[in-house]
C-alpha cells in the first residue's frame, strides 16, 4: 500500500514537472544558488502566464527555455564572439537561432534575465514581432521581482519621467516611431529612448486596457503592420498619440 502511495506521489510530481514551466540553466564557472534558481523559476512560469494570456495559448506552460549564464566576463564575451553576435550588449542577449538567453552574471543580472527571457516567450508566440513591442513587453518585465514567496510587478518611474521630458521637448512623435525599422534600434545613442517609448507604450496600454495588447497581437498576427494594427482598435495613431500625451503629460 505504502509503495502503492508512493509511486502515486511520484507519478503525481513527475506529470507536474512534464506540465511545468522549463527552465535549463547552463550556470558557467559557479552554481547559482538555491534561492536565485527558485526565484527565476517563479519569474518564468509568471511570464509564461502572461503570454498566455496576450497570445491565448497555454503552450508557454510547457515551454522550454534555456539559459547560458556566465561568472566571468571573458566567458560571456567569448559566448557573443562564437554565436556570431556582436557584442550589442555588455549583459544579456537572446539568440532565436540558438533559442538560448545568454547572460553575463552581473550584479544586476536578475533584470537582464527576465528581459531576456521575454525576447525567448515572445519569439516562441510569434516569428516576427515589431520591435517596439517585443522591446516594450521585456522591459516591462525588468521590475519583475520576487518578494516571500510572490511576483510582484512595479512601474518604472526613472523610465516615465524620461517619456515625459522628451514629450515636453517634442520629441516623440509615435506616428514616426511606428513606423521605424531596426535599423533605428542600431544607434547606441539613442537606444534608452528607444527602449523609455517602448515601454510607455505598454506600460499605458495596460494600466488602461490589458485586453488592447492582446487585440493589437491578434491584428500583427493577422499580417498588419504596427500602424495598421494600432489603427484598427484606435481608430488612429494620431487618437492613440493623443491617449498618450494625455497620460504622460
Ligand atoms: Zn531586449
Amino acid at each position: 500500500m505504502k509503495a502503492c502511495c508512493l509511486f502515486s506521489l511520484f507519478s503525481l510530481l513527475s506529470l507536474q514537472n512534464l506540465l511545468g514551466q522549463k527552465v535549463v540553466l547552463n550556470e558557467a564557472g559557479f552554481r547559482m544558488e538555491e534561492k536565485d534558481r527558485n526565484d527565476i523559476e517563479m519569474l518564468a512560469q509568471y511570464e509564461a502566464m502572461i503570454y498566455n494570456g496576450l497570445f491565448n495559448t497555454r503552450k508557454n506552460d510547457s515551454l522550454l527555455i534555456t539559459i547560458n549564464i556566465y561568472k566571468k566576463f571573458s566567458d560571456y564575451k567569448k559566448a557573443c564572439q562564437e554565436t556570431g553576435y556582436p557584442m550589442l550588449s555588455r549583459t544579456g542577449f537572446y539568440s532565436p537561432g540558438l533559442r538560448t538567453v545568454f547572460v553575463y552574471k552581473h550584479p544586476g543580472f536578475m533584470v537582464t534575465l527576465v528581459h531576456e527571457m521575454s525576447h525567448s516567450f515572445m519569439r516562441h508566440n510569434m516569428s516576427n514581432p515589431p520591435r517596439w513591442l517585443n522591446e516594450g513587453i521585456a522591459v516591462f518585465f525588468e521590475s519583475l521581482s520576487v518578494e516571500n514567496g510572490q511576483v510582484s510587478v512595479t512601474t518604472q518611474p526613472g523610465r516615465t519621467a524620461a517619456v515625459k521630458r522628451e514629450l515636453n521637448e517634442g520629441n516623440i512623435h509615435l506616428e514616426d516611431f511606428f513606423r521605424l525599422d531596426d535599423g533605428a534600434w542600431q544607434n547606441k545613442s539613442t537606444l534608452d529612448y528607444m527602449y523609455n517609448v517602448s515601454y510607455s507604450i505598454i506600460f499605458l496600454i495596460t494600466k488602461t486596457n490589458p485586453d488592447i495588447t492582446k487585440r493589437i497581437i491578434l491584428a500583427l498576427k493577422k499580417g498588419y503592420d504596427s500602424t495598421r494594427a494600432i489603427e484598427s482598435v484606435y481608430g488612429s495613431v494620431g487618437a492613440f498619440a493623443l491617449k498618450y500625451r494625455l497620460f504622460y503629460q
